[in-house]
């Protein structure tokens, strides 16, 4: 595990509450647009319906991963 720099707790829950709400969040610090990244799906073999959001901004490199539940329709 790396060292790198992280969000605040307020800050990530900023960021996580627009993931939530389907959007794309800014860099609370840099106020760019922060690089998604979707995680999951069966491809992983986590074996339950699950997916996470990985942001990354690409200016400060801080990133924040987020276990967002959607609603299963099968
Ligand atoms: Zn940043």
């Amino acid at each position: 595990m790396s060292d790198a720099a992280q969000y605040t707790r307020e800050e990530q829950a900023a960021v996580r509450a627009i993931v939530a709400a389907g959007g794309t969040p800014d860099c609370p610090r840099c106020s760019v647009a922060m690089t998604l990244r979707h995680i999951g799906g069966g491809s992983f073999g986590l074996g339950y319906a699950r997916q996470r959001e990985w942001l990354i901004c690409p200016t400060c490199h801080r990133s924040a991963l987020f276990d967002i539940k959607r609603g299963t329709r099968n």
